[in-house]
């Protein structure tokens, strides 16, 4: 027996109901960073009324929690939420990379174990992939897990996992087997974050932010159920994962939930700050707010049109690499035009300043970040090439030869 899904016009207005009955209105206090514990204790009480209130997992699979809806659905609910104080931290990596990594490999008893503890805010999943020897080569990682008896002993160091102090499983990927070609001895595992043998090392920016994370492995004893997808088939979960990451970088993921701002520059408006300093009946400062507004109204095109190509089958999922492209080169534009307009008052925010540019600043100096986040955008103009136009693949020296062969720097 089929069950008709709820129209969307229908859900959009219970959705909105239910909002304004539920959820607080978002305050400049609401704003906690990531980098604070009670960010993320807040995040998960936000994200358990949502799912008391049948709101969590809009597009999840309703056997493990969610509500089984379409996109749609979800760009309904998300369009109701402006206003309102959401769990947005929990947006990324953890519901649109990891949980949705795991409805797509996850087996039944894992998906049973974590998705429903994710959608009612009990879990935090965060992603261990980059290594201080480098993140775009991620098939050339050095992480090893050992098969000893009926468990996997993980040994290594990942870095740049965002949140990761606050979280309860990693999603690793780690070496099992070093005699075949990098990309054929990897395997994806769920670590427990606080398991004996991880330790944790937060990393401060240059922002002051410390949500970055690098983790020790050492002697981690995993068990055999710690495996996500196959021995050895840990690129193809990564692929997907990946899949995932680009998909929620780039604006197209049908797991965020809330709105989000793309990639973190629009906080400040640019009106506002050429209004607050003066600066609104200046012609070339109207050019820049000009252009920087027609950039986002692409961007949100390219969105629409790449989301409704990958759900049609048009476009491979690779092709999330188009938006989060683009919507990393607009992030720096968006930043670059507020600290032209700014001019020096962005770096000397002070008491009795006409706008508060303190964002603005720490804005420019993370800007560098939307570059690499969720791999490069040299990577993303890679993925392009070769899995979107069909161009030949990079050449590779390492590419066929086994991995324990491949001479590696120190
Ligand atoms: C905000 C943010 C959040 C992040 N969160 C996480 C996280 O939660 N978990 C995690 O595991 N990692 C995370 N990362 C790390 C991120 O995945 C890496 O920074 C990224 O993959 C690039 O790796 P790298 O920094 O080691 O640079 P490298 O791989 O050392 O590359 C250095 C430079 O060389 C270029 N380059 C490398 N190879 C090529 C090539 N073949 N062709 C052209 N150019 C190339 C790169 O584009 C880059 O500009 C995060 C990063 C940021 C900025």
């Amino acid at each position: 027996m089929t069950t008709e899904l709820e129209s969307v016009s229908d859900f959009r207005e219970r959705a909105r109901i239910w909002l304004r009955d539920n959820m607080p209105p978002a305050t400049a206090s609401s704003e906690l960073k990531a980098d604070s514990e009670e960010a993320w204790d807040r995040a998960r009480q936000l994200q358990r009324i949502l799912y008391d209130g049948g709101f969590a997992g809009i597009c999840f699979p309703s056997e493990y929690g969610g509500l089984g809806l379409t996109p749609a659905h979800q760009k309904a609910f998300t369009k109701e939420s402006v206003g309102y104080e959401l769990p947005l931290i929990l947006n990324v990596p953890t519901l649109a990379i990891c949980a949705a990594t795991l409805v797509d490999i996850g087996t039944d008893e894992q998906k049973r174990a974590h998705l429903p503890a994710v959608l009612k805010g009990e879990e935090v999943l965060v992603q261990f992939l980059s290594e201080p020897n480098g993140g775009s080569d991620l098939a050339g990682l050095t992480t090893r897990a050992e098969r000893d008896g009926d468990r996997w002993l993980l040994n290594g160091s990942k870095i740049w996992s965002s949140g990761a102090y606050a979280a309860d499983y990693g999603l690793c990927l780690a070496r099992t087997n070093w005699d075949v070609p990098k990309h054929r001895g990897l395997t994806l595992f769920l670590v427990p974050v606080h398991a004996p043998g991880v330790t944790i090392q937060r990393i401060k920016q240059v922002t002051g932010s410390t949500e970055f994370c690098q983790e020790f492995f050492d002697d981690v004893s995993l068990p055999l159920e710690a495996v996500l997808g196959e021995v050895d088939a840990g690129w193809e979960a990564a692929s997907r994962l990946l899949n995932h990451e680009r998909a929620a970088l780039g604006g197209t993921s049908p797991y965020i939930s809330g709105a989000t701002p793309h990639m973190g520059a629009e906080a400040v408006s640019l009106v506002e700050l050429a209004k607050a300093t003066g600066q609104w009946e200046d012609s070339r400062v109207r050019e820049d707010i000009g252009e920087a507004r027609a950039m986002n109204v692409v961007r949100d095109q390219l969105i629409a049109h790449v989301t409704r190509s990958i759900i049609s089958g048009a476009l491979p999922p690779s092709a999330g690499s188009i938006t989060r492209l683009f919507s990393a080169e607009n992030a720096c534009l968006q930043t670059d035009m507020a600290v032209r307009i700014a001019g020096s008052i962005a770096a000397t925010q002070a008491p009795g300043d006409p706008v508060d540019t303190e964002k603005v600043g720490l804005d420019y100096l993370f800007r560098a970040a939307w570059s690499l986040a969720g791999g490069s955008t040299e990577m993303a103009r890679n993925v392009i090439s070769e899995r979107v136009l069909g161009m030949p693949r990079e050449y590779a020296a390492d590419r066929d030869v086994p991995f324990n062969q491949v001479k590696r720097g120190r």
